[in-house]
Parts: C-alpha cells; sequence; structure tokens
C-alpha cells in the first residue's frame, strides 16, 4: 500500500498515521473514530467548506460535514479531518496541536492523501453507505479550533 511516511517524511507522524491505517484496516467506524477521540461527527449547513475538525469542551474532537455534499464526498472528508488528528498529541486534554506553522499547506495535502489510502484500505464503498446514513442532526455552535478544508480547493 503507500505511505504516508515515503511522500511525507517531513512529518514525523506519518508512519503513525500509516501504522493506523493498517491496524484498523476492516474496523467498525466508530471504533475507529474512538481511538483518534472523535466523540462526534455532525452533519450540517456549511457555507464554505466541505468539513471541518473542531475540539469540544470536553476535550474531544467533532467533525463536521457539509450536508450539501454527496455520501461519497462526505466520507472524503471524513478521512481528511481523521488525518488532522494526526499532528495532535492526544495523550494531552485537550489534544495538543503541534504542527510547525510553516506547514499549514502542506499538511491539506497529507490529509487529501491520507483519505485515499484510509478509503481504500476500508473499503470506500462500505464507508459511503454509511456516511450517507449520517443525518443532518445540529446546528453546533462554533468551538475554539477549525481546521477548514475549502470546497473544490482540492485541498
Ligand atoms: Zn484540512
Amino acid at each position: 500500500m503507500d505511505s504516508l511516511q515515503r511522500q511525507f517524511p517531513q512529518f514525523p507522524f506519518s508512519i503513525i498515521a500509516d501504522e493506523w491505517i493498517r491496524f484498523f484496516k476492516g474496523k467498525s467506524l466508530p471504533e475507529q473514530l474512538r481511538d483518534r477521540r472523535i466523540a462526534r461527527v455532525l452533519i450540517a449547513p456549511l457555507l464554505f467548506s466541505s468539513g471541518g475538525i473542531g475540539i469540544a469542551e470536553d476535550g474531544n474532537f467533532f467533525i463536521l460535514l457539509n450536508d450539501m455534499n454527496l455520501p461519497g464526498e462526505n466520507a472524503e472528508s471524513l478521512g481528511h479531518e481523521i488525518a488532522h488528528t494526526f499532528h495532535h498529541d492526544l495523550t494531552q486534554n485537550p489534544p495538543k496541536n503541534f504542527l510547525p506553522s510553516d506547514a499549514a499547506e502542506l499538511i491539506e495535502d497529507f490529509c487529501r492523501v491520507f483519505s485515499e489510502i484510509w478509503l481504500r484500505e476500508n473499503e470506500g464503498e462500505r464507508l459511503r453507505r454509511i456516511v450517507g446514513g449520517l443525518k443532518n442532526n445540529s446546528r453546533e455552535k462554533s468551538p475554539a479550533i477549525f481546521y477548514f478544508k475549502r470546497k473544490n480547493s482540492g485541498s
């Protein structure tokens, strides 16, 4: 399988992400999300973004997906946002972001590639069905931290 470590050697957490995908492939989605401290996935009306991740008051992540997007697009966004948890120290509460500030653009490439590999290794169709079954279930208040992925920017 493709290796994030080979494509993103400048990110020490690439190897952790590779191992994580390998270890969790085929496991249930909730199990995978729980392991990354993602407590909630919300389908919400987002105007300018296909997804986002934030940290809630309880110190766990939540992910927002755009209710205008197709299940396939939201499955890709979900993988993308899961990837963002890998530049956080999950042993801290709340998880601490250790991404160098000059890596803000490169991390978006990392997340895109992570999502491709993650979907492939998890039979993307299965995940698209699960994500397609999620309902628009909230109008969450904005939390403190967001990593927004712009729509159609390929990032
Ligand atoms: Zn992103």
